[in-house]
């Protein structure tokens, strides 16, 4: 299937992608975007997401990221990437009102939306399964590249269990247009600033082994992002840090959002489904990596995500 027979003659055309975008949001939103401008010159084609972080600057064209916009447009096509609509944040209303909206996404806590639905949770990643619906005579070195980070980054450089033989051709044919793929692994991937060294230091510092050691936790404070002068985009990486510890099976990282209100971030080594667990509280994800919003104590989180996580371990 070719996504371009879904696009058909659209005169408008808008890609969009979930709340805090990752590697993976934006480097397949920004690889659509771009492939879509070439593909339909004459349509109008637009881009919705929320600012990415300053690493995904060297993605060609992403100054062209709407960020204050007008909701009552009514685009022909809508392209929700890498999520369902309930986490489209801002744009979610454009979603709602497009003549036709189409929904691609590897998450296996996705049941699909709108009215054409590309759900393909085996598939390491969004921009992985992008590739695939693109006519590969219309890439270029602009399109390759954003793909390939979005690849690179739901995959922690190609060594997740989520990483198959096609993810590795889609890699292997993108890395063919010759971008510095060494130098955008290093800066959009390692590369950390000094504060984001020393506030996953602190969280490093402050985790606690729980369930016989097989489970770890740790949190961050607003009081704490306060000090260090960090966003949350900051704290990327801290939860698979925590699940690197020899012995764990389950690692849980949060950050509070608001009063009483925490962004959960979970890891498994593969012996608990945390996509399950944070689906529970009204999120989701992949079996390794979930995620959710949870309300009450860090300490009263710990104990409701702990009973999910137990069941699965045979602890409970
Ligand atoms: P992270 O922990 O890196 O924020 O997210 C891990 C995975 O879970 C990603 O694939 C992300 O899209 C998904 N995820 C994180 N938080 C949520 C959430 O609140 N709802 C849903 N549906 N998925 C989430
Ligand atoms: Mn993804």
């Amino acid at each position: 299937m070719r996504l371009i027979d879904e696009v058909g003659n659209a005169a408008s055309v808008a890609v969009s992608g979930h709340i805090r975008p990752d590697g993976d949001c934006v480097g397949s939103v920004m690889g659509l975007y771009l492939y879509l401008k070439k593909e339909m010159p004459e349509a109008e084609i637009d881009v919705y997401l929320d600012k990415p972080a300053e690493i995904f600057d060297c993605i060609s064209h992403i100054e062209d990221i709407k960020l204050e916009f007008n909701t009552d447009k009514i685009y022909d096509v809508f392209i929700a990437l890498d999520c369902a609509d309930d986490r489209l944040g801002n744009a979610r209303p454009l979603f709602e009102k497009a003549h036709k909206r189409i929904n691609i996404d590897h998450h296996i806590s996705n049941q699909g939306c709108g009215d054409v639905r590309i759900i393909e949770p085996d598939r390491s990643s969004t921009a992985e399964l992008l590739y695939d619906l693109m006519a590969p005579e219309m890439l270029d070195v602009e399109i390759a590249t954003a793909l390939y980070i979005g690849i690179i980054h739901d995959t922690g450089v190609l060594r997740y269990s989520n990483t198959s033989p096609r993810t590795l051709q889609v890699a292997s044919e993108l890395i063919k247009f010759g971008f510095d793929f060494s130098d955008i692994i290093q800066k959009t991937f390692y590369e950390k600033t000094y504060v984001q060294t020393q506030i996953m230091g602190r969280a490093v510092l402050e985790s606690v082994r729980f369930m016989h050691n097989r489970c770890i936790v740790s949190m961050v404070s607003r009081r704490m992002m306060d000090f260090y002068q960090v966003t949350p985009q900051d704290l990327d990486g801290i939860v698979n840090q925590l699940l690197s510890v020899k012995g764990v099976e389950c690692a849980i990282f949060m950050y509070e959002t608001g009063t009483l209100e925490y962004k959960v971030s979970m890891r498994s080594g593969g012996k608990v489904d945390v996509a399950a667990v944070a689906m529970r509280f009204g999120g989701g994800g992949h079996v390794r990596a979930a995620g959710c919003t949870m309300n009450g104590t860090y300490h009263d989180n710990i104990n409701n995500l702990s009973i999910g996580i137990a069941e699965q371990l045979d602890l409970a």
